[in-house]
């Protein structure tokens, strides 16, 4: 997303771009996002995300190669020298340009490093991931286990970040809002369903952040708990997946029933890229992501390649990054 925003940005201002996208298709992970509309547009911005792309997709501008891997950047004279590897050829080729954005963005935290909740291992536990799928390909929330309807559902939070067993102090910024505007997509095709929210803390992000949790809070079924969940198991006899709790409040364990959990995961560094950063000279900062103060000589970053950001902070943060691209092109001419 933040690749695509900086190019559009960068091509309205006379420059031409060539953009490097590793997959088949240009987007991100925003691109598998569903709509989050109720009675009323909740503003995730998923849908601003697929006009951009497609913008970006119809620009003579722009000379977009997908399924084209960047392996290597490196200062070149005045310019960068790219090695980019063609992932159907399986050949390798050199792209040239004045400047650099690195927009290669985040890794979704793998819940299956929190082996108690169960991911993987009971088909009724999902990601925000696998549900914003599910929303957007399906259209409605369903039990993977027998394609039912789900009545009871519980949320937790902050799966994979705020945890210190992982080494992930930071917040993603993303997860309450993607959660509670789920949720809201799930009462409102439902209205027999009840939501329960496992939270410590409540991030707003996005507009019309502060609506959607009041309207949560009003809703006589949804309900938020302050609790860490500790296991998820099943009883064998019985249906539904039990769902162990301590309660921040009563200082009790509790445990309950549900049809469905969805563990909201975060954002983690993508490991997968260090290479690149540290050969073109960036650093990574406290939590892994690259340090934007590492940027010089035309390199730059945008989006979530810095740390947690939700699209609209993604593309605010790419429109900043295009514009410090021609203030450096301007100085080099
Ligand atoms: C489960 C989940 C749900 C979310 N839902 C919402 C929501 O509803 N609303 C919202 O505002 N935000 C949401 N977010 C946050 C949102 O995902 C991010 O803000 C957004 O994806 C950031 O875009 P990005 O371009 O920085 O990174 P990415 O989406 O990670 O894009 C990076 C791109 O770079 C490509 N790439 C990586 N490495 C290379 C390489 N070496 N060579 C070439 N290409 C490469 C990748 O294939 C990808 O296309 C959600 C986050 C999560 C985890
Ligand atoms: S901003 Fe989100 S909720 Fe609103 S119409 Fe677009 S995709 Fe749907
Ligand atoms: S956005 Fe919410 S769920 Fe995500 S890490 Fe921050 S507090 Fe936790």
């Amino acid at each position: 997303m933040a690749g695509i925003a900086c190019a559009g940005e960068l091509t309205q201002a006379g420059i031409t771009v060539t953009l490097l996208e590793k997959e088949p298709v240009i987007g991100g992970w925003a691109a598998d996002y569903c709509c989050k509309a109720t009675d009323q547009c909740n503003r995730c911005f998923v849908c601003v995300a697929d006009k951009e792309r497609e913008g970006v997709r119809l620009s003579d501008a722009v000379t977009l190669l997908t399924n084209h891997q960047v392996r290597e950047v490196e200062k070149n004279g005045s310019g960068y020298r790219l090695r980019v590897e063609n992932k159907v050829e399986g050949v390798e080729k050199e792209v040239r340009a004045d400047a650099v954005v690195l927009a290669t963005g985040f890794k979704p935290f793998d819940a299956t490093q929190k082996g108690e909740l169960g991911y993987g291992r009971y088909a009724d536990v999902l990601t925000g991931l696998d549900l914003e799928r599910m929303l957007r390909n399906q259209g409605s929330a369903r039990k993977p286990s027998d394609g039912q309807v789900p009545n009871k559902i519980a949320f937790i939070q902050c799966v994979g970040s705020r945890d210190e067993s992982i080494g992930h102090l930071y917040c993603s910024k993303a997860c309450c809002a993607y959660a509670l505007r789920m949720a809201r997509v799930i009462r409102s095709q439902n209205p027999g369903s009840e939501i329960f929210f496992y939270y410590m803390d409540i991030q707003p992000a996005g507009r019309l952040f502060d609506e959607t949790l009041k309207a949560c809070e009003e809703d006589p079924n949804f309900h938020f708990i302050r609790a860490i969940p500790s296991k998820i198991y099943r009883y064998y006899q019985k249906p539904g997946l039990m769902m162990r709790s301590l309660e921040a409040e009563s200082g009790t364990i509790e445990e309950k029933f549900f049809d469905l959990i969805v563990l909201s995961i975060g954002m983690e560094p993508n490991p997968e890229n260090e290479g690149l950063w540290e050969k073109a000279g960036l650093k990574p900062g406290r939590e892994g992501f690259v340090d934007p103060a590492t940027c010089k000589d035309g390199i730059f970053v945008a989006g979530t390649v810095s740390g947690p950001k939700d699209i609209e902070r993604s593309i605010m943060n790419a429109k900043q990054a295009a514009l410090s691209v021609l203030r450096y092109l301007e100085g080099q001419s």
